[in-house]
């Protein structure tokens, strides 16, 4: 801060809001950081501690983890330095902070497992996750998600135990769902509020949804709209995955699983609907709706620039779709 003040006072701002706090301005208010000139930073030496960690995120739970953010293409290159010793740097430089942060996330988690323990919905996180991960394979199938959707409907504290897909399933019914989840997260008409996909060749591009339709739109490096198409939603349909699309989205569904951001964003599904559910029950809901809503982008970015259902659809998808997870409302914070 002190550098910012001192050097460049009119590149920073300060948030409205109850968590009020400085930031850099962004161009035109919703383009890219004022600092990046020509796709780079202009002060690169001095960089705030968020870009310096970028792509790794701090995420205060139960405990500290490190997420990696998806959304960034450099990840998926293979090249570079170990990213786990590159994370275990940064959270050295961090750890007084996180220390702190972890008093105060440990408090929340205290507070919320006894809040569960009362309305008995509590149930065993480790179970749930080695039952996901040993039906990991069927994660990809709409036809198991029906079923998923269907049981925690039924069973007060389900299980996946003897669960198989059912291809009776009602495919629209299921479409529907994944196109309204997609829908939901681009619903607005504010450049800041909708999700980027970064392009394969590096344009951001963003789809705003309204009155059921999709406008894509183009950022230029001046924080300019171009609008590019539109479609009705219900003109794309849910695409089948190739076999190495569906291999693509089981690993992730993996990732996800193992992340305890995730776990953070299911927490606060159930205390923003009441504790009424099985925590179970609304962990494999939450990644039911998390695999339709990616499946749904696919199908759309496949629309827009035929990226396919395979292999790299799906991790286009995961591009465009992971900077949203991890902006996901959790009980739990980045730092
Ligand atoms: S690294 Fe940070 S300061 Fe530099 S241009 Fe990017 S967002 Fe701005």
């Amino acid at each position: 801060m002190a550098f910012f003040r001192k050097n460049m006072p009119d590149k920073v701002t300060k948030t409205r809001g109850e968590d009020a706090h400085f930031c850099l301005k962004m161009k035109k208010g919703r383009g890219s950081c004022v600092l990046l000139n020509d796709r780079r930073c202009s002060i690169y030496q001095n960089r705030p501690t968020f870009c310096r960690q970028f792509p790794y995120h701090f995420y205060a739970g139960e405990r500290i983890s490190v997420e990696l953010d998806l959304s960034c293409r450099g990840v998926w290159t293979g090249n570079g330095v170990d990213a786990a010793e590159e994370a275990r740097a940064l959270a050295e430089a961090s750890e007084k902070r996180l220390v702190s942060e972890l008093k105060e996330s440990s408090e929340v988690y205290r507070e919320f497992y006894s809040i569960c323990r009362e309305a008995g919905v509590m149930s065993d996180v480790s179970a749930i996750r080695m039952a996901l991960s040993a039906n990991i394979d069927k994660f990809a199938d709409p036809a198991y998600l029906a079923k998923i959707m269907d049981r925690s409907l039924e069973e007060p504290k389900m299980t996946l135990e003897n669960l198989t897909p059912d291809n009776r399933y009602d495919a629209a019914e299921m479409e529907a769902a994944a196109r309204d989840a997609a829908l939901e997260s681009m619903g607005s008409s504010d450049p800041m509020m909708v999700p980027v996909y970064c392009g394969k060749d590096w344009s951001w591009n963003m789809f705003m949804a309204a009155d059921g339709r999709i406008t894509w739109s183009v950022m230029d490096d001046d924080g300019n709209l171009e609008e590019k198409g539109t479609v009705d939603a219900k003109d794309i349909p849910l695409k089948p995955l190739d076999e190495s699309g569906r291999k693509m989205l089981c690993q992730y569904v993996s990732v996800l699983n193992g992340r305890e951001s995730f776990l953070g964003n299911v927490f606060h599904t159930m205390d923003r609907l009441g504790y009424e559910d099985d925590m179970a029950n609304t962990y494999y809901g939450c990644m039911c709706v998390t695999i339709l809503d990616l499946m749904w982008r696919a199908s759309m970015l496949d629309h827009f620039f035929g990226t396919g259902m395979g292999e790299d659809g799906i991790r286009e998808a995961i591009i465009f779709y992971d900077m949203d997870r991890l902006d996901a409302p959790t009980i739990g914070a980045f730092v």
